[in-house]
């Protein structure tokens, strides 16, 4: 329904609003979550642009005063900025650092929250649900503040977390869109891809970034894309490393580490499997499987020319596992 919908944008443009203002205006919010903001490195500039807020911790400030201002309740909880419970109304994100979420053109689809203590027991990141607006999997942070870099640029920096396309930003490098915790999908991929074809992997220097990165490549093949990968130093993500570094270093840092995805396997059995032929035989498979995926048939055949020269494997046998994985694949 148009007007269930347009009826949500509008609540969460309104949240969106009084939580910024809430970080900017109130006591609270200036002392917890503005400082929050200030000692990770964000300028007044960059809080203004990503629209940045506070959720008090409090257990139904912001809903209250919805309802005063005469929003319904029925959207507050469809958007699921209340949690309504035995006729109770609880704000979904006390005592967060809010991050809007934008569509492509700029609407207020969700948010994400960051918890502001080191409490273990309670998730670092919230997000609003899945609602008639918020389709996570269709989502990508940043790509309303990214579109026009991207397509200048025609390349696009995929990172992990909200703060990463933020710093980036506030460095100087816009083209950065991230799929903020959730696995990306092919939906994403088919956003970036109606701006260019050309996606730079850039996860953090985690096992759990290697792992995010590798199930990432093989998507963005499949739709016909071009990927790169550049892994970060141990224990850094580009929000950590933006803010150690110049824009000139990042931008080296990034041209210089930037691989083509086979190149970046290849480096990983450097680092894993070397002088080990079952891995070593492993990895070639993976990459064989990798090229499997790519829709045009000379993009396969140079590819399978790479790996065989970089793995130093007979071509004809590259070729022969890689007709085998397609036809299976059908
Ligand atoms: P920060 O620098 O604020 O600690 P980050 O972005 O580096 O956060 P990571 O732990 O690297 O956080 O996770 C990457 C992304 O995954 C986050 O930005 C967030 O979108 C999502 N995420 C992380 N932890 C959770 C969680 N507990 N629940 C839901 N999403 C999460
Ligand atoms: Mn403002
Ligand atoms: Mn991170
Ligand atoms: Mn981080």
């Amino acid at each position: 329904l148009a007007g269930e919908r347009e009826s949500m944008y509008v609540v969460s443009e309104f949240a969106r609003d009084w939580f910024h203002r809430t970080l900017l205006k109130t006591e609270q919010g200036k002392a917890i979550g503005l400082s929050y903001f200030k000692e990770r490195g964000f300028t007044d500039e960059t809080i203004e642009k990503f629209q940045l807020g506070y959720s008090p911790d409090e257990w139904e400030a912001f809903t209250s005063e919805a309802l005063r201002k005469g929003y319904k309740l029925e959207f507050l909880e469809k958007t699921g900025l209340s949690i309504v419970k035995e006729e109770k109304q609880f704000d979904r994100f006390k005592g967060r650092v809010m991050f809007p979420i934008h569509s492509l053109s700029g609407r207020v689809l969700g948010f994400g929250g960051r918890i502001l203590t080191n409490d273990k027991k309670a998730a670092k990141y919230l997000n609003s649900p899945e609602s008639e607006i918020y389709h996570k999997s269709k989502v990508l942070y940043g790509i309303y503040y990214a579109k026009q870099a991207i397509a200048k640029e025609d390349n696009c920096y995929l990172v992990e977390g909200y703060t990463d396309v933020i710093q980036m930003h506030q460095l100087g490098i816009e083209n950065v869109v991230s799929s903020s915790g959730t696995a990306l999908t092919p939906e994403q991929i088919r956003l970036i891809n109606r701006l260019t074809p050309n996606i730079t992997v850039l996860f953090d220097g985690d096992a759990a970034g290697q792992r995010a990165s590798l199930r990432g490549i093989d998507l963005i093949l499949e739709q016909g894309m071009n990927v790169k990968v550049c892994s970060f130093p141990e224990g850094e993500d580009p929000d950590s490393f933006s803010r150690k570094h110049t824009l000139t270093e990042v931008e080296d840092f990034l041209k210089e580490n930037a691989k083509d995805f086979i190149q970046y396997k290849a480096s990983l059995l450097v680092e894993e499997a070397a002088g080990d032929p079952i891995k070593k035989a492993a990895l070639v498979r993976d990459m064989v499987e990798s090229i499997s995926k790519i829709p045009d048939v000379i993009k396969r055949e140079i590819y399978v020319q790479e790996c065989a020269r970089i793995m130093d494997i007979n071509e004809a046998v590259l070729f022969n596992t890689l007709a085998q994985m397609r036809n299976a694949g059908k």
